[in-house]
């Protein structure tokens, strides 16, 4: 044991009552609003805020004193250093056990009141959620700050013409950061912010002031149980949009879509799934059944007819002489007699590997499954439903090709969560669709695809459900709502129906969790050449 490790003082497990809120949010959205808000509506619960900042660590960590935060080009460095660290550490969620570090740390040093929400900003990866989620249980809360892009674009050419009034190219400047901040498929240690970004619990709007506050303080009544802050409209149908995701059995994944009337009544609900001949899909247990997991030979007809269409081409190539022996062969005597050629499935493997990442390999035209947003529409034709000026909510952002029949069904709008990076609905459909509007009520002629906002389908159960537990007392008033100085949040509470998510996870089996995440945090970090382990900071964005 080093001596270092003998003087620190005894680890401080986690208290009862502690919270975990994670942001995860794109490049030009105004942080400090959030934070601010935040501490706001937790205030009246006598919580306190305490801010885990961790691209503030970053420089720190990997040496560079050197390193200015006002700067036009600091968004970009602190992309790269949380590459970096990620890189050298090779762990992909080396920042979440920076934050549970920094997190430990800060309480062992400070001995805060057990009413704490630490509110870590902010996440980029998948990875970083997953680790946040196995150790805290549900007291972990990630939420999603939703700003127009146009408002991040604004944001970001503004730091630009601040920092670096020269460069005159502030929107191209802007823009690189912004795209490159959503996904980096460049690099395996990369941010995935989109991706990360759909993973939440909440998604909330910033669109103004105004709004986020709604927003925050509702979300904030829901993690404390309030009893009567129902469902919006947009939540309900996401959640359906959510069921019809969890009946597909297709081999990649799984889509749900709801169509609900302007008003919000459910008018279909649509899965990617195999159609059967009796209309709509097939459902268990019908007989026969044909869905690709239950055929004879189980296939995903998609990767056969790819295979296929390679084979083809490489064939082709190969007649031709335009490619090289390595890629084709000749399979047996009577081939070589008849000059014929041949590919192994070994050198198709080559092939498409070589090929990942290009159009080619992201091919969805031989699927037998009918995307969930057409099984929606289709549904809705086949039983006799208008959906003109309907809304399509849908788990996932629409592909290509469901875009243009959305678009020629008269659908009003689109609200998804899942990003889909290979869909080239903007780029085909510019003319006739809208992306994230500042202004909706001001689009006409075209169908706006916006971001869904509200509590995640994930958690619907948890914050509306009440089960068979009364919410009126004995002269059938309502209930009261919680004094929110003593209320507890509510995956905290004994009885309701939070167990739904799996039940909270006990303190004590999370500060052994904890402890173990913060050794080998630490031994990581050790062991990492050129990677230091940062001093947690006294204050941070505490304003
Ligand atoms: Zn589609």
């Amino acid at each position: 044991m080093a001596e270092g490790e003998r003087d620190r003082p005894k680890y401080l497990p986690l208290r009862g009552e502690e919270l975990l809120i994670g942001l995860v949010y794109g490049a030009g959205t105004e942080t400090a609003l959030s934070l601010r808000l935040l501490k706001d509506a937790l205030h009246p619960y006598g919580y306190e805020r305490r801010v885990i900042h961790l691209s503030n660590y970053f420089p720190a960590m990997l040496g560079d004193p050197d390193f200015r935060a006002a700067t036009s080009t600091a968004t970009r460095q602190l992309q790269e250093f949380g590459d970096l660290l990620r890189e050298r550490c090779e762990e992909k969620a080396i920042l979440a056990q920076l934050a549970i570090y920094l997190i430990a740390a800060k309480r062992q040093r400070d001995n805060p009141s057990s009413r704490t929400a630490w509110v870590v900003r902010s996440l980029r990866r998948p990875e970083e959620v997953e680790q946040l989620r196995r150790v805290y249980g549900p007291r972990f809360i990630l939420v999603a700050v939703h700003t127009p892009e146009a408002i991040r674009q604004r944001n970001a050419e503004e730091r630009w013409r601040r920092w670096a009034p020269t460069t005159g190219r502030y929107e191209t400047e802007a823009t690189r950061d912004i795209r490159r901040d959503e996904l980096d498929p460049e690099r395996d240690y990369g941010q995935r912010t989109r991706e990360t970004f759909s993973l939440a619990d909440f998604f909330v709007n910033a669109s103004s002031e105004q709004i986020l506050r709604r927003d925050i303080d509702r979300c904030v009544k829901l993690i404390f149980g309030w009893p009567f802050v129902p469902p919006t409209r947009e939540e309900q149908a996401m959640y359906h949009a959510y069921t019809g995701a969890l009946r597909s059995s297709e081999m990649g994944r799984q889509v749900g879509a709801a169509i609900t009337t302007s008003d919000g009544d459910l008018v279909a609900v649509g899965t990617n799934d195999v159609p059967s001949g009796k209309g709509g899909l097939y459902w268990s247990p019908d007989h026969p059944d044909e869905r690709d997991f239950a055929k004879q030979v189980p296939s995903d007809s998609n990767t056969l007819w790819k295979r296929r269409t390679a084979r083809e081409l490489l064939l082709r190539m190969a007649d031709q002489q335009w490619i090289e022996p390595a890629l084709y062969i000749r399979h047996s005597r009577e081939q070589e007699a008849r000059d014929e050629l041949d590919v192994t499935e070994e050198q198709l493997d080559a092939f498409l590997a070589g090929v990942k990442g290009t159009r080619f390999a992201d091919i969805s035209e031989f699927g037998r499954a009918v995307h969930a947003e057409m099984d929606a529409i289709t549904t809705a034709a086949r039983l006799g439903h208008r959906i003109s000026g309907s809304t399509l909510v849908c788990t996932t952002f629409p592909c290509h090709n469901c875009t243009r029949h959305i678009v020629a069904a008269g659908i009003r709008r689109v609200i998804y969560i899942y990003p889909y990076a290979k869909s080239l609905a903007l780029d085909l459909h510019s003319d006739s669709i809208e992306l994230d509007p500042e202004d909706a009520a001001a689009v006409r002629g075209k169908v706006i695809f916006e971001q869904f906002i509200g509590v995640a389908p994930r958690g619907y159960p948890q914050y509306f459900g009440f089960g068979q537990t009364p919410r009126s007392n004995n002269r059938g008033n309502p209930v009261r709502e919680p004094d929110p100085a003593t209320a507890q949040p509510r995956v905290l509470q004994e009885s309701g129906t939070f167990s739904f998510g799996g039940p909270a996870v006990p303190a004590t089996r999370i500060a052994q969790v904890e402890r173990q995440i913060v050794r080998s945090f630490r031994q990581h970090v050790a062991r990492t050449p050129e990677v230091q382990i940062p001093s947690p900071a006294k204050t941070e964005d505490e304003a």
